[in-house]
């Protein structure tokens, strides 16, 4: 199956705890919490159930990150998402924070 959708989701939250990680929280660096954050949202896209026809992770029915890692991707999205708007193209964007 082509994985295509995948690793272009994995980019976009690459992109995302970057931005977070260097202007929200000043560091030059992914720091290490940042970059578990990152392996883990990889390892979760690797796994989803849904594969290519994955569902925005927002409207998921299922809820696969771990607490935590929920918490802090919550808050990469929130700093983010807005920001993206100038590293990606919009029907990535639709796609990501669709309701
Ligand atoms: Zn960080």
């Amino acid at each position: 199956m082509e994985k295509k959708k995948i690793e272009k989701e994995k980019r976009i939250i690459e992109q995302m705890i970057r931005l977070y990680c260097l202007h929200k929280e000043k560091n030059e660096e992914l720091c290490d919490e940042c970059n578990e954050l990152l392996l883990y949202a990889r390892q979760r896209l690797d796994c989803c159930t849904f594969g290519e026809k994955k569902p925005a992770c927002r409207q998921c029915p299922i809820h696969c990150y771990k607490p935590n890692m929920k918490k802090k991707i919550r808050l990469v999205m929130r700093f983010s998402g807005p920001r993206m708007i100038f590293y990606t193209p919009i029907e990535v964007l639709k796609h990501l924070f669709s309701k």
